[in-house]
């Protein structure tokens, strides 16, 4: 009896003072709190800023019933505990639309930078409060629905209201493109409801309805961009993997000091669907259990531990990297954990990025399993990412250039072939080396378009000069790992030559052991199909790696050639002496012929002539020259020969 004579009280309360709008917007943002701050978030700064402006429309609606309760109560005279209220109310109203205008620009990455853009909204919500307050406001109360306020303290309001409803809509638009444009989205809702809102509230004064349009503009924002569930991954409960960047982001333009753990999974677990589940799950669990830690999804099923600096530690590290050895639910799952210890080592979120995906995608193809990702590390691969851009470029713009070894015979007593060897030319005119550039080449895949790249101006300058009018029996080109294990290689270095009308005699094509190692059967089976084409073939790097004679054996390769740190150790260890000297005669014993790299001096040249190997290929000769200079080189030193002869 008592609980429905309140409930009654209440209705008619709600009814006589004219505030069943503020209700619901009240009864809406409980809800929305309700939801909003009993779930892990992962603490966005547009999260924070959400939630103040959902406390400052609370505060308003409140404001709004308790000014209306004042004016009620003193029947419209405007006393003064009913001009506070009144003025609280309105000022409250303009800290409602300043706070959607903060929240609008925070999303806004060119404005997060901007210096002035905050100051001059607060100083201005600043200027709109002080002339509420210091304006006149009047009230109006008449029966049972009819209670408001007006004069110039509301104008005021009004005005500045609008100001930074229009700014928010204006923001929205001239910055779409550098906006989510879902939250884009949402505050354009929010602000039309808002305009329209207001214009009713123009029109018929007694409709109170702008706190309620606000709090349906909170539900909107939140339904659509700050539900905290849209921020966890469905399946393992932990943070999805397309806000850490933009947490990360956060993380740096707000210089908070920040660790990270990356856990890079194999793509393929080799178990069922729900199988692979519960084994992420597992992972996920075992993540979450360390204290201050935020654990994103990454790509597929990769895992990110960010934590504050001060609480990583390298026992964190290896107790992960040791639970990770382990099988999961009975499967083992090959991992690669990245630590890094110090967010100081990137710049940006989308450095940070960068280096994860640097790291996933050569996971399958690496033994590593546990790196300490320092600034040594970061500063390798920065510098792997210029050296790229400029392999890239200098495809593009055609500054790949060739030079070329002179290769002396010591039999024909003249320079019989040269190695054509690649160079970058800068854009500043200076040469870049290929002990820069292979190895990146070869790590991001464009080691193919650079050997091709050289093939193709080797078969120019073949077509184009008759080296065999001045000596030159042929060019030695080098095939990298990638090449020689290319099933369509054959193809496409015999559709080179028909383009250039080359006769193939004039190639000859060096493959390392690096290649006959790695895939064996392929290159067998394409240094085959190159011989039966006509070309001929070298090993080369011999004595680098494991220098097997076995391979030699197998291979159809007509010369050897030994590498420059074999030679110089040669003259250096008087061990490697004596096994080069037998290798040599080994090597000849099978028919095939020695170049030996790196001759520097005239003695060493003697002394390779007394060993018996057949060509030299040093700098006491020539270092390798641009094509012009070759040519004049070779003309001199072999028409010198010929005319001798
Ligand atoms: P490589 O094929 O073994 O080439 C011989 C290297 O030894 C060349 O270095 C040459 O300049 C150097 N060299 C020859 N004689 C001497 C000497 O007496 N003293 C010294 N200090 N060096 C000597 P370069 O041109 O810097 O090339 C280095 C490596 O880069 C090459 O070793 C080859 O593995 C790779 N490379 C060069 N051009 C290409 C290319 O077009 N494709 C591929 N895949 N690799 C290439
Ligand atoms: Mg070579
Ligand atoms: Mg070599």
């Amino acid at each position: 009896m008592k609980t429905s004579l309140t409930v009654k009280n209440a209705s008619y309360i709600i009814r006589y003072m004219n505030i069943k709008f503020q209700c619901c917007g009240i009864a809406i943002l409980c809800v929305l709190c309700f939801f909003n701050f009993h779930r892990e978030t992962v603490g966005f700064r547009g999260t924070r800023l959400y939630a103040r402006a959902m406390a400052a429309n609370f505060l308003c609606l409140v404001l709004d019933i308790s000014s209306i309760a004042c004016i009620v109560a003193d029947g419209g005279s405007g006393t003064l505990i009913s001009v506070i209220m009144g003025k609280l109310y309105l000022a409250s109203l303009i800290l409602v639309f300043y706070l959607g205008f903060s929240y609008t620009c925070n999303d806004i990455y060119a404005l997060q930078h901007s210096k002035l853009t905050m100051p001059i909204s607060t100083a201005f919500a600043l200027l709109g409060c002080a002339l509420v307050a210091l304006l006149p406001i009047h009230f109006v109360q008449q029966g049972m629905s009819i209670t408001y306020s007006y004069g110039p303290s509301v104008m005021a309001t009004n005005i500045f209201a609008m100001i930074f409803i229009l700014g928010t809509l204006l923001m929205t638009i001239i910055f779409r493109k550098k906006m989510n444009p879902r939250r884009m989205r949402a505050v354009q809702i929010w602000m039309t409801i808002e305009i329209c809102a207001g214009l009713i509230q123009f029109m018929s004064p007694s409709l109170l309805l702008i706190g309620f349009a606000t709090a349906i503009g909170m539900m909107i924002l939140f339904m659509e961009l700050e539900n905290p569930e849209g921020e966890l991954d469905r399946v393992a409960n932990v943070f999805s993997a397309n806000i850490m960047h933009d947490y990360i982001r956060q993380l740096y333009e707000d210089h908070i000091p920040f660790a990270g753990i990356l856990i890079i999974n194999a793509t393929e677990w080799g178990v069922g669907r729900i199988q692979e589940r519960a084994i992420f799950m597992e992972m996920a669990n075992f993540l979450k259990a360390f204290p201050h830690c935020k654990v994103f999804r990454g790509t597929g099923n990769d895992f990110a531990v960010v934590l504050p600096q001060k609480f990583y530690s390298e026992q964190m590290v290896r107790s992960i990297y040791e639970r990770f050895v382990l099988s999961w639910l009975g499967t083992e799952i090959s991992t690669l954990i990245i630590a890094v210890p110090d967010n100081r080592v990137a710049t940006t979120a989308d450095e940070v990025t960068q280096f994860y995906q640097h790291y996933r995608s050569k996971m399958e193809s690496s033994d590593e399993r546990l790196v300490f990702f320092g600034q040594a590390e970061a500063d390798k691969l920065r510098m792997a990412k210029i050296i790229q851009g400029e392999i890239v470029s200098a495809l593009d713009e055609d500054r790949v250039e060739v030079f070329y070894q002179p290769i002396y015979s010591f039999e024909k007593n003249c320079f019989v072939s040269a190695e054509a060897l690649c160079r970058i030319r800068k854009p500043d005119g200076s040469v870049m080396m290929p002990g820069v550039f292979i190895p990146v080449a070869e790590k991001t895949g464009l080691v193919e378009a650079l050997g091709t790249r050289v093939l193709e101006k080797v078969c120019e300058m073949l077509r184009e000069h008759p080296i065999t009018e001045i000596g030159v029996e042929y060019i030695e080109v080098n095939l990298s790992v990638a090449q020689c294990e290319n099933r369509w290689l054959t193809e496409d270095i015999s559709q080179l030559i028909e383009r250039f009308e080359v006769d193939p005699s004039l190639l000859n094509l060096e493959i390392t052991e690096t290649s006959t190692i790695r895939s064996r059967d392929m290159v067998i089976a394409n240094m085959e199909k190159l011989t039966a084409l006509g070309f001929s073939l070298s090993l080369d790097d011999f004595g680098t790696g494991e220098s097997n004679l076995n391979y030699i054996v197998d291979m159809p390769v007509q010369i050897v050639k030994f590498d420059r740190s074999m030679t110089k150790d040669y003259f250096q260890n008087d061990k490697t002496k004596l096994v080069m000297n037998s290798v040599v005669e080994m090597i000849r014993n099978m028919g095939l012929h020695i170049v030996v790299e790196g001759i520097e001096e005239k003695q060493q040249l003697d002394a390779m002539a007394a060993i018996g190997v057949d060509y030299i290929q040093g700098y006491y000769f020539s270092k390798p020259p641009p094509l012009q200079e070759f040519l004049n080189f070779i003309h001199i030193k072999n028409l010198a020969v010929m005319k001798e002869a």
